[in-house]
């Protein structure tokens, strides 16, 4: 059994700023303790305030390098920040990794930032289900900006973008140029495209490339948001202004055209939908967690039942109307 949890005092100090009471809180999340509706309705008051920044790119871009700059000018700017880092491809986290304790060390003392890595350890979720519920916890500790930085590649790194107001996406020349960005499907996510590496060869490409594809879409629609291409070099700071006025202007450009609120809408939808799949699934496993689904495969590859009559049963073992009725 888990351990029982005092929420509204851990609730309290979280929102006075208590670290380890805001760590504690993402454990729980990471955890689906079961005390997590209660929390999540405890946050719920104190959320709405954080502008949620995901960035996103290819392994080696330099985002976690972006990450830190990012921090840097937030905070001498007075901002409270919080970067939560999600692999949505690894079950792994442990709340440090490697990459977290470099960061921390550039960060240490300075109450102002928190760092923190997140992996689904749940199954039934994952971090669809989960992330929100870290970010809720974020917002009511009363960070102005909670930066979303993916570790994982590929169509995850889409999910997670939905999670943010504003999706900065990261480039380097040579390695994720423009066309393979549109591959990736990656130029529909971004609102900031940042092209950092800058101080190396074919940067001027890179960004000439980006450019243009960014603005071929909005000629014929005067209020669509167009996406600034900026240039950086994450290592000395170079361009983390802009990004942060980008950043900024993207939000206030959103609330202004209704944007943010259909998003956030849409959000809520899927996490929604998310809890909800999470939960059927619980009652698909059963009490005693019991693979049924494995046993009705068995069944269908034996050839005693089809799959659709394996469907209905599945749903009526779980107590749920068939259905086709
Ligand atoms: P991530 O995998 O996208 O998080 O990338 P990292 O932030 O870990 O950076 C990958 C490598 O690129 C590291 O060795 C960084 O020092 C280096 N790097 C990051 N930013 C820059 C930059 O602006 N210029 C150059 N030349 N190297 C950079």
């Amino acid at each position: 059994m888990p351990r029982p949890v005092d929420v509204p005092s851990l609730v309290a100090a979280a929102r006075e700023g208590t670290a380890r009471a805001v760590a504690r809180l993402i454990s729980l999340v990471e955890d689906e303790h079961p005390a997590l509706p209660e929390i999540v309705a405890a946050l719920a008051p104190h959320v709405g305030g954080a502008h949620v920044v995901g960035l996103t790119g290819a392994p080696g871009v330099g985002k976690s390098t972006t990450t830190s700059a990012l921090v840097s000018v937030l905070r001498a700017a007075g901002r409270r920040v919080a970067v939560l880092a999600v692999d949505p491809s690894s079950p792994f986290s442990g709340g440090a990794l490697l990459g977290d304790r470099i960061r921390m060390s550039e960060h240490a003392g300075d109450d102002g930032v928190f760092i923190r890595s997140m992996a689904s350890r749940g199954h039934l979720g994952g971090l669809s289900a989960t992330a929100p519920s870290a970010i809720r916890v974020l917002d009511a500790a009363g960070f102005d900006v909670v930066l979303l930085e993916t570790v994982g590649v590929g169509q995850s790194e889409v999910e997670v973008a939905r999670l943010a107001d504003t999706s900065v996406v990261v480039l380097a020349p040579g390695m994720g140029d423009g066309i393979q960005a549109a591959k990736a499907g990656i130029l529909e996510i971004g609102e900031v495209f940042v092209v950092n590496k800058s101080d190396r060869a074919g940067a001027d490409d890179t960004v000439r490339d980006l450019r243009r594809m960014v603005s071929l879409g909005d000629r014929t629609e005067p209020h669509l948001w167009r996406p600034p291409v900026v240039r950086a070099v994450a290592l000395d700071g170079t361009g983390m202004d802009e990004i942060v006025g980008a950043v900024d202007a993207h939000l206030a450009w959103s609330r202004e055209h209704g944007g943010l609120e259909a998003r956030r809408r849409r959000r809520t939808v899927d996490e929604i939908e998310a809890l909800a799949l999470a939960g059927l699934r619980r009652r698909f496993a059963g009490d005693a967690g019991e693979d049924r689904l494995d046993a009705l495969a068995q069944e269908v590859l034996d050839g005693g039942l089809d799959p659709f009559a394996a469907a209905d049963r599945l749903l009526e073992q779980a107590g749920l109307s068939s259905s086709r009725s």
